[in-house]
């Protein structure tokens, strides 16, 4: 059996009571799979912060690129005031992994009144640039008319080909999926959506705009059937939460993706459900879309599906497809019976019990 070694990092808050139900999942895999996995705790946020002086330990970074296929990260909470020499841990570590992707899943759980069509889309958000590359700057206006501060929207050709590159690879994957599980999803069209704002910024959007289509022209993709769609990003968000069924794979540039994937996650529901994945060449980190929930921490009561979800994304990105359908599939199961739901979802069962319940449907 292959042994894949995975980087635990609780974090803060609720991240230490959803983390190890991460390791438990991959633990209860079956191993007609034939992966093995090993551990290794690391070290990261506000807690250890406030202990060491540092949110991210050079120790965690090492051990990551030297010893680690993937890591799952639970959450960091973030001072209330500014607090000198913090920083947040995820952020440097998308940077010093060149996690380049931020990979957002969004599935409903059961047709509601406002979205009887399933909805099952996945946001692609550049991870390294745009607005987010922090060059601002702030100066005085002529004149005395207060000042001006202005910031560094930065889009490249590399970076936009490899986030649409990896959108139409996840495109193929999840065809690949629908196929084999059938049922109603079979019908649903591939399609990735390129999403800018080209009509107003030319050269920036338009970039991203042209090459994005580009790269989802190449032959391999056209090939798998992935339709290439675009949408203008503020028209994008009506026609996301009018009509979100009809989304498949979207991809943006880093700042419209943040937005879109914190909007998306509405759709859907409790935040206790959404996962997330940072992914580079070669590595991936899972990681639950929601913080350290202070108000609920240490009762036990965590919703842990984001979390476990989070690992089937991971292994996904790891090349172990089969093992995250496994998860993808008790987890499904776990909340179409909907008898073992925690709190958030208006259930009563504890961390511990939805766990069990979903690795029994292993
Ligand atoms: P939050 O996501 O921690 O909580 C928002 C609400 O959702 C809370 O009521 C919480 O109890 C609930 N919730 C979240 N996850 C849940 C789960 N798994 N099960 C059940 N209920 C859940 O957001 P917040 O309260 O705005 O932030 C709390 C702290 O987390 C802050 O310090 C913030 O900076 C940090 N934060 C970190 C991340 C991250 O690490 N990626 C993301 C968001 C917020
Ligand atoms: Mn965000």
């Amino acid at each position: 059996a292959r042994t894949l070694r995975i980087g635990l990092i609780p974090g803060d808050g609720i991240g230490r009571e959803v983390i190890p139900a991460g390791r438990r999942i991959l633990e209860a895999l079956p191993t007609s799979l034939g992966l093995k996995f090993s551990f290794v705790d690391l070290d990261a946020g506000f807690e250890t912060f406030k202990r060491t002086g540092v949110a991210l330990p050079e120790k965690t970074v090492e051990t990551l690129k030297q010893e680690c296929d993937g890591a799952l990260f639970g959450a960091v909470s973030s001072p209330t005031t500014p607090t000198k020499g913090y920083s947040s841990p995820i952020v440097a570590l998308r940077k010093r992994l060149d996690l380049y992707a931020n990979v957002r899943p969004v599935k409903s759980v059961a047709p509601t009144p406002a979205f009887p069509d399933p909805i099952d889309l996945v946001i692609v958000r550049e991870n390294t640039e745009d607005l987010y590359v922090k060059e601002e700057r702030t100066y005085d206006a002529p004149n005395g008319q207060g000042k001006i501060a202005e910031a560094i929207k930065r889009i490249s050709e590399r970076a936009s080909s490899r986030i649409a590159t990896m959108a139409g690879e996840i495109a193929v994957r999840r065809q690949r999926v629908r196929e084999t599980t059938g049922g109603d999803a079979a019908g649903k069209k591939s399609m990735v959506t390129i999403t800018h704002k080209s009509n107003v910024l030319s050269q920036t959007d338009g970039l991203f705009r042209a090459t994005a289509r580009a790269a989802l022209e190449q032959a391999r993709f056209r090939d798998a059937g992935v339709a290439i769609d675009e949408q203008i990003v503020d028209s994008m968000v009506y026609k996301l939460f009018r009509q979100p069924a009809d989304y498949d794979v979207i991809v943006a540039p880093n700042l419209y993706g943040d937005i879109l994937s914190d909007g998306a996650a509405a759709l859907v529901g409790s935040l206790g459900l959404v996962p997330s994945a940072n992914v580079g060449d070669g590595f991936a980190i899972g990681e639950p879309c929601h913080g350290s929930a202070p108000d609920i921490q240490g009762r036990g009561i965590a919703n842990p599906i984001a979390t476990l979800r989070s690992v089937g994304l991971m292994l996904e990105f790891l090349g172990q497809e089969e093992a995250a359908a496994r998860i993808y599939k008790a987890v499904d199961a776990n909340l179409a019976e909907g008898r073992l739901l925690s709190p958030d979802m208006g259930g009563q069962a504890r961390t511990d019990e939805v766990v069990e319940d979903i690795i029994r449907r292993l």
